[in-house]
């Protein structure tokens, strides 16, 4: 845990909210009247609106303009930089962080105008927003496509879309299908001097909408967003089950982990939450304890599987009573119920402080009766609602805040509640971030070193502090807590460190000579080769919560059957198998299952890595949601090691699936424009297919065998519509020659230099590829194809090793430059060209 120097964290605050000059801001209001008019809000009253969020809080902010268009956006972001005024930028302000509250002043830019929906692409499975855009909006506006939008805060009738992508929003359907993070493609935003870029999903230096996601309005301002969206299930079903206990309870969500089942929702609400909400909603609460709701979807077949496997766990933990919501309507009531808590709490006392932390899965149980012990040690009472299958909480406190005494107990217990989850290893925010609320409270989870890395992240996109300020982020600049380095021997041309703090010297040592390294085992041309051969280790292996957290150098293979043998899969499936995770994880490339399952990123809960100067930095644990400061993991993912080498990862996993089936086709079954129709038509269906590649004259369409009767008679369907004929398999010889394939052309490019180019996105100038993932996620081309040589968001791989292609945003490169000269200054780390 972090210690600061006494008085050091309050400092750091106190510089941060340094007065804004008066005459800069008497300037900043003349440059701007001439556009705005009296649409730049100034008069006291006026202003009022803009003030407060959904927390208690409330602080006036020096203007306010209802943006209309991206224009009027970058007008006010020039001006705001040139005088040095502090920019908010504002959705519905239902965030309950304080993340919109003006603390220092400044200017509050509202996006709700911003809200017209620019494309649906349910081929491409995305959708391309403003920011304004309300989420219940945007679910309403998928619906007739068959699509949704997978975050589901219990505010999506009034949050924005660009709320929940600044927040890193989540949801009762994140248990089956992750947080906003998992469904951020491309961001198009403003930088805090009013420069537009836009933040692709190609392969870049680093994964900008990754960073960005759930920066809180620190880094820039969004001003369109293109999200995944996935295919509506064409069924779901929903049921109750009371407990006599609590603890009870939370080991029925444990056995329900155990089982493998994965339920799209599994909300738990408490006694005090039942005797709230039973006089408001009639919704046939039962006089329970404690309560599960859980919410299945699927084909028909499948539902009825999963609530009938459901209902048997239950009762093996004594669920007494349990109803399976016969209709819609009643499945709607239970989850309105639920949906009330807040509402019903309110109702206790004027004001209700709404906590939100996060624990590992199984520790739930640990984390609820010390929530009781805590309300009783400072005579509260609480109420808790849980996103139970994401050990996710959110503690309900009702006070009046004209009592001093009470703020002062709500207070103390507040913050003793986020100092015993994350004692259990877990977060203090799951889901409704930082703002000013946890500033504070971040050194309970992060050590100086890690802080100071992500003001450093902050400052490489905002030098002078304007965005935001004063949230999300500690201003906390240390000097690295690494000891002054001896006089170190010449390195070595290759080395094997036995230990992470092993690796540390040699990171230091290499610092120290301006040595550069290299971790790249076939391509390597620093001084001294690194190899993380004896890092193998498994961690930690947490099946109960679906994690494992393992050292960089484990070969992936290993990895699998570690998986196997206990029943579990790690569902991204590697382009190929031969490689450490650590440089699966360090290159972040698209995998063969990728149209399912997304992006490899949404599968890493978290990254330890040692950096240029031999500091270890952790970020990310094994918890399900974590929203605390800037999402770092991002910033290493995929990066190549520019930053860090990646020493321990921990995964998120979930259970084997014993089925999985390939269909194949040959490449010359779709001429024409088929291949685009197989796309367009797999495309909606749920649960689909989730591998689509193409190599060696054959097209694979893997289906991972969850509910596969439904999946293989979705997909003759199409086939037959297409009169395509098709062959099928088991899926493990056809992955594994798919990988050999794959693993081959990798040897050519590093042994031959026969330089290969991998990129994403419509292939159009890609002729005759070697490989292609038909959902347009990777393409791999000889780099004798001419049109590829400028294309941008591509990347070749040759003997010398990875560089970037085409034309980069030069406003990024220097953030990213900025990002490098943090955290490897000697520049000793991976250079990508
Ligand atoms: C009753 C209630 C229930 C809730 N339930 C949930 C829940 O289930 N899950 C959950 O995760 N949250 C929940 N929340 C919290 C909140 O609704 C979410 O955080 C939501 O995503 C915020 O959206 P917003 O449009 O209100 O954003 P705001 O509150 O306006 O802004 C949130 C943050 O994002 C920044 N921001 C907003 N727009 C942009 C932009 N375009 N560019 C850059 N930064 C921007 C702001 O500066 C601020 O830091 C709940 C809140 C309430 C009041």
């Amino acid at each position: 845990m972090q210690t600061f120097a006494e008085g050091s964290l309050h400092q750091s605050i106190q510089n941060l909210l340094v007065p804004i000059d008066s005459e800069q801001k008497q300037q900043f209001m003349v440059t701007l009247a001439p556009f705005f008019g009296n649409r730049l809000l100034l008069q006291a009253d006026r202003l009022t609106a803009y003030s407060y969020d959904a927390t208690a809080e409330q602080y006036r902010p020096d203007a306010a303009l209802v943006v209309e268009n991206e224009d009027e956006l970058r007008r006010v972001l020039e001006a705001a930089d040139k005088f040095g005024i502090p920019v908010i930028a504002r959705g519905s302000g239902s965030n309950i962080s304080g993340g919109t509250l003006p603390i220092v002043g400044g200017i509050v830019l509202s996006l709700t105008r911003l809200k017209h929906i620019r494309k649906i692409d349910p081929e491409n499975r995305s959708a391309t927003v403003e920011p304004g855009v309300v989420n219940a909006d945007l679910q309403m506006a998928l619906k007739p496509y068959g699509f949704f939008f997978p975050p589901d805060p219990a505010s999506h009738r009034i949050a924005t879309v660009g709320g929940n992508v600044a927040e890193g929003s989540g949801g009762p359907h994140c248990v089956k299908y992750g947080t906003t993070t998992h469904y951020v493609r491309s961001l198009r935003v403003l930088l805090a001097d009013g420069t537009p870029v836009v933040c692709s999903d190609k392969f870049t230096r680093v994964d900008w909408p990754g960073l960005l996601t759930g920066s809180e309005g620190t880094l820039a301002v969004i001003t369109e967003m293109t999200v995944r969206i996935l295919p509506l299930p064409s069924h779901t079903g929903m049921l109750l089950a009371g407990f006599s206990s609590v603890v009870e309870a939370v080991s029925a969500v444990s056995g329900i982990v155990r089982a493998r089942q994965i339920p799209s929702t599994l909300e738990l609400l408490d006694k005090a939450t039942l005797d709230t909400v039973r006089p408001f909603i009639n919704a046939g609460y039962p006089n329970s304890e404690a309560v599960l709701l859980i919410e299945v979807d699927g084909s028909e077949a499948s539902v009825q599987q999963q609530l009938e496997q459901l209902v048997a766990i239950l009762k093996t933990f004594h669920a007494e009573p349990i109803v399976v919501a016969e209709t819609p309507e009643q499945a709607d009531r239970l989850m309105a119920a639920r949906r009330s808590a807040y509402g019903a709490a309110a109702r206790l006392a004027s004001h209700v402080w709404t906590q939100d932390v996060t624990v590992p899965r199984p520790l739930l149980a640990d984390m609820m009766s010390h929530v009781l012990t805590i309300a009783r040690h400072y005579a509260l009472s609480i109420n808790t609602v849980a996103h139970a299958g994401d050990g996710n909480l959110h503690p309900l406190i009702p006070f009046h805040p004209d009592n001093r005494d009470e703020v002062d107990r709500m207070r103390a217990a507040d913050h003793d509640i986020l100092q015993k989850a994350t004692e259990l290893g877990g977060s203090i925010t799951g889901e409704h971030g930082i703002g000013i609320d946890k500033l504070h409270e971040l050194p309970l989870m992060f050590s100086e070193d890690e802080l100071s890395a992500m003001y450093a992240v902050k400052r490489a996109f905002d030098p002078r502090g304007l965005l935001n300020p004063g949230k999300a982020v500690l201003p906390v600049t240390a000097e690295p807590s690494v000891s002054a380095p001896p006089q170190y021997p010449p390195l070595p041309g290759s080395l094997e460190p036995g230990s992470i703090p092993e690796l540390r010297e040699i990171l230091r040592n290499a610092e120290f000579q301006h040595a550069p390294l290299g971790t790249d085992q076939n391509r390597y041309q620093g001084e001294c080769r690194i190899s993380l051969t004896h890092l193998r280790n498994i961690v930690d292996f947490d099946p109960d919560n679906m994690t494992i957290t393992v050292e960089a150098g484990m070969p992936f293979e290993d990895f699998a059957a570690f998986l196997r043998d206990h029943r579990l899969m790690f569902p991204p499936v590697p382009l190929h198998s031969q490689q450490t995770l650590g440089a699966l994880v360090a290159e972040g490339l698209p995998h063969l299952t990728q149209f399912g399952y997304g992006p490899l990123k949404n599968w890493i809960l978290g990254v330890e890595v040692v950096d240029g100067r031999g500091c270890l930095l952790r970020f990310g644990r094994k918890i399900m949601k974590n929203v605390a400061g800037l999402d770092m993991p991002k910033l290493f993912i995929g990066s190549l090691g520019q930053y860090g080498i990646i020493t321990t990862i921990i995964l998120r996993l979930q259970p084997e699936i014993p089925t999985p089936r390939v269909y194949t086709l040959e490449r010359g079954a779709l001429t024409g424009t088929k291949d685009q129709d197989l796309v367009r038509k797999l495309s909606p269906l749920a649960p689909g297919v989730q591998g689509l590649w193409m190599f060696s004259g054959q097209i694979v369409i893997f289906l991972d065998g969850r509910d596969l009767a439904t999946q293989e008679s979705q997909l003759q369907t199409v086939l037959q519509d297409l009169n395509c004929s098709y062959q099928t398999h088991e899926a493990a010889p056809v992955i594994a020659m798919t990988q050999s394939f794959l693993s081959g052309l990798y040897h050519r490019a590093y042994d031959n230099n026969q330089a290969i180019i991998l990129g994403c996105g419509q292939a159009e100038g890609v002729r005759d590829p070697y490989y292609l993932q038909l959902d347009g996620s990777l393409w791999i081309a000889p780099e004798t194809n001419q049109n590829l040589k400028a294309f941008p968001g591509s990347r070749r791989l040759d003997q010398s090793g990875w560089h970037i292609l085409g034309p980069e945003d030069p406003h990024l490169a220097a953030i990213a430059e900025r990002i490098k000269h943090y955290f490897d200054p000697a520049k000793i780390l991976t250079h990508v060209p």
